[in-house]
């Protein structure tokens, strides 16, 4: 079994959803940079503080800053872990080289037009950081989290100006890691379309 798992895919493609999947069902620890980042930003933070203005635009905050964040989160988990949302650069890909091996690069791939779809009509659990859409996989109660009772809100990165620079970031910063990964010899790309279970079972099946 693949102990050290990196979701690559860009933003929208289900990283989110399929590693928290995962994470229940192997026992591993999922770290979300996007979720540490809002919660340091929410408790107004030294990160936090310094962080929000490049989440507001959908650019990305500096590498130093998110080396050291994972750096110490990583050293602290036990057992396996699953990296949503790091690496997003080579950068931050190299840094991680140097701390433990990735087994598995896990790449959800899903269309632009589907990922605007996707992110725009997202909503978010502030509480949990569970996600919803509005269509294809809606809480119980509207505006109520199923699974902690939490009020849902759209991220300020989910509407659609700053999708489309998100998009823009993650081709030009993130998309080169899947040469990188393929180089390794760790890459497998799944099309990440269909239902949340579907994707699923190809999910368990690359991490075999
Ligand atoms: P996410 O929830 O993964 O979509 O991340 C939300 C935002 O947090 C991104 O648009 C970036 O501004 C920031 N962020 C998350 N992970 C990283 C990372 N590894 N490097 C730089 N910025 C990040």
């Amino acid at each position: 079994m693949k102990s050290v798992i990196v979701l690559l895919g860009p933003p929208g493609s289900g990283k989110g959803t399929q590693g928290e999947k995962l994470s229940e069902e192997l026992g591993y620890t999922r770290l979300s940079t996007g979720d540490m980042l809002r919660e340091a930003v929410r408790n107004g933070t030294e990160l936090g503080m310094k962080a929000k203005s490049y989440m507001d635009s959908g650019a990305l905050v500096p590498n130093d800053l998110i080396i050291g964040l994972m750096k110490e989160k990583i050293a602290q988990a036990k057992g396996g872990v699953i990296l949503d949302g790091f690496p997003r650069t080579v950068e931050q890909a190299d840094a991680l080289a140097q701390q433990l091996d990735v087994d598995l690069a896990l790449n959800l791939d899903v269309d632009d037009d589907e990922l605007i779809n996707r992110l725009t009509k997202r909503r978010s659990c502030p509480q949990c950081n569970a996600v919803y859409h509005l269509i294809y996989n809606p809480p119980k109660a509207e505006g109520v989290c199923d699974k902690c009772g939490g009020a849902l809100y759209q991220r300020d990165d989910d509407k659609e100006e700053t999708v489309m620079n998100r998009l823009k970031v993650y081709r030009e910063n993130t998309m080169p890691l899947i040469d990188y990964y393929e180089k390794k010899g760790t890459l497998v790309t799944i099309k990440g379309v269909g239902s949340i279970d579907d994707i699923f079972k190809q999910v368990e099946k690359a991490v075999q």
